[in-house]
């Protein structure tokens, strides 16, 4: 959202000027008593806040959690006691050095929500040494004016302390998107704006400041027209969540009473939230490369499990379409150590990879299988080209439920198979793949990628990028066809189902589900209830006998721009 208030600036006085000594054999003891002193302080002090936070945000207490399990981290807790041993220095040295260097090594990592948690570390060893130092944090809690806070960094702890009747925003010199402190100002809803580098240098106690959240502005000593501008934009961005809020809870209800199901897309077990927030009914596509991006070594299964486990619990009773690993192509992880691919995109990527490496395979299948034992799941395959790979995928599973039985460990094998159509070839073999899985979900991403043979990544050729391709949409029709034929439902889950124009054609055809990224649920589902499905029954015939994009989009004009046009304001 966005605000326009006075500045209230919150430094970390004192943690910066950090001063090195040695100690004598005699007081190594003592050096790390106190030392453990301040983390068991700063443990209680996180416990409290979990403890006044309320329930409805359950996502802070959980990150706190995290901060917790880092207090004792063997790289943190173990290598600052280790440093005060073997250095013989004082315990704000040792924990300064110690951070610098977990800091560095995160900070390298190429995967930006890794990059993050450089942040996390930060946060909680400035509270251990606001605790050797003496000093106290300062208290988010204790303030109450109506200000917009302006700081080095907040972390989630200092976040989640803040009273939304008196903050009305934040910004902060660190941080960034996937930043647990950003994730939090999202579950606040309070407008924020972080990683601006050098706010609090330029910013001053009482400065008129406007918060822009939406677009990531801040803009300090707004002029007189900047400041009726953004008072406008607040009210009608007011407005505008006001609506969805009202409507995004309503059923995805077309005109004539037929309920569509909409589910969300994501990419984070953090994004299960938004996707419950803005009504969608489970989750369509769990993309889970995520976890294996930007890190030096491969998951665990426990590590897999928990985050798998925790999306199934949250989104029950509803279903979570875990898709299994698809990497390479675009999407690259440094574990990979493979010959070089001049068409990577062509390469061995997705299921290809996966049946390739069944180690890294098993452990995610295992994974997968253990969390479908507290809640309703769904596999799905990526980038299926021929049966043989959903057979062979069958007989992992197996492999996976077989070693689980004999480790003694809860899971279930009854899950739903699909197999995602995204490649030419698997249209043209619908009609044998229904044969072998339980569901069919349509990648308009890729399928339009090699259909039509446009890099989705080109800007050259992303006017060629047509999703009303009459090519595009004869074989998302083949695709629904063959797969009712022979009983199995068929979902979509790329970009193309998430835009409220593309709605006629889907619904007409009869798709069974259509997900999309969280944002775009509400807009959806307010475009579903404006639609008869009748209607679109007899206009899928009109469109189907066109032979040009161009005719294709003119017939959705004529007959739907109002779909747009009347839909929840989108500015
Ligand atoms: C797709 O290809 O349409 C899809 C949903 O998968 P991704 O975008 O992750 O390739
Ligand atoms: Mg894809």
């Amino acid at each position: 959202g966005i605000c326009i208030g006075k500045a209230y600036l919150v430094g970390r006085e004192g943690v910066n000027v950090i001063k090195k000594y040695y100690i004598s054999d005699s007081e190594i003891e003592n050096e790390k008593t106190r030392f453990k002193e301040a983390v068991s302080k700063v443990k209680e002090e996180l416990k409290a806040i979990i403890d006044e936070t309320p329930e409805d945000f359950r996502d802070h207490a959980s990150i706190i959690e995290t901060h917790i399990l880092l207090l004792k981290d063997k790289m943190l807790y173990g290598k600052t006691i280790e440093s005060i041993e073997n250095k013989r220095v004082n315990a704000e040295w040792a924990l300064k050095n110690v951070v610098s260097e977990l800091k560095a090594m995160f900070l390298k990592m190429p995967d930006p929500y890794l990059r993050e948690r450089a942040s996390d570390i930060g946060h909680v060893s400035d509270r251990i040494m606001s605790n050797l130092v003496g000093k106290d944090p300062v208290n988010i809690k204790s303030i109450d004016k109506r200000v917009i806070l302006v700081a080095t960094d907040l972390s989630p702890a200092q976040a989640s302390q803040i009273q939304l009747e008196w903050i009305k925003g934040f910004v902060t010199d660190g941080g960034g998107i996937a930043s647990h402190t950003g994730i939090i100002a999202r579950t606040l809803e309070i407008p924020a704006v972080l990683g601006l580098n050098n706010a609090t240098h330029i910013i001053k106690n009482d400065d008129l400041i406007v918060v822009d959240g939406t677009t990531g502005t801040l803009i300090v000593h707004p002029t007189e027209d900047t400041l009726v501008e953004y008072e406008e934009k607040t009210i009608r961005y007011e407005q505008r969540r006001a609506l969805i809020s009202r409507v995004s809870q309503l059923p995805a209800k077309t005109t004539d009473g037929v309920l569509i199901k909409i589910m969300g897309n994501i990419e984070l077990p953090e994004e299960v939230v938004s996707v419950r927030d803005y009504g969608g009914c489970g989750i369509g596509l769990y993309r889970t490369e995520f976890q294996y991006m930007g890190r030096p070594d491969f998951p665990s299964e426990e590590e897999l499990f928990d985050k798998y486990k925790d999306v199934v619990e949250i989104i029950a009773p509803n279903y979570v379409t875990i898709r299994t690993l698809d990497i390479n192509g675009d999407k690259n992880i440094s574990q990979y150590s493979g010959d070089h691919e001049d068409n990577p995109v062509l390469g061995l990527r997705a299921i290809r990879y996966c049946l390739q490496k069944p180690d890294i395979f098993l452990v995610q299948l295992r994974a997968i299988l253990r969390a479908a034992a507290y809640g309703k799941v769904r596999i799905m395959i990526p980038m299926i080209s021929g049966i043989h790979e959903i057979i062979e995928t069958k007989k992992m599973l197996d492999a996976a439920a077989k070693s689980l039985k004999k480790d003694g460990l809860k899971f279930t094998r009854d899950i739903e198979l699909g197999a995602m159509i995204e490649v030419p070839s698997a249209v043209v073999m619908a009609d044998s793949l229904a044969e072998e899985v339980d569901f069919f979900s349509i990648g308009t991403n890729d399928l339009i990628q090699y259909t039509l043979a446009i890099d989705r990544g080109n800007q050259h050729v992303s006017y060629l990028y047509q999703p009303l391709h009459p090519a595009i949409l004869r074989m998302i029709k083949r695709v629904v066809d063959e797969g009712h034929k022979k009983g199995i439902d068929v979902f979509m889950c790329g970009e193309m189902a998430g835009d409220p124009m593309h709605l006629p054609i889907l619904l007409g055809m009869e798709i069974d589900e259509l997900s999309m990224n969280p944002q775009s649920i509400p807009m959806v589902k307010n475009a579903i209830r404006m639609i008869s499905f009748k209607e679109t029954k007899a206009f899928v015939k009109e469109v189907m006998a066109k032979t040009s994009e161009k005719e294709i989009r003119v017939l959705l004009e004529q007959k739907y721009a109002h779909l747009i046009t009347e839909n929840i304001y989108n500015e």
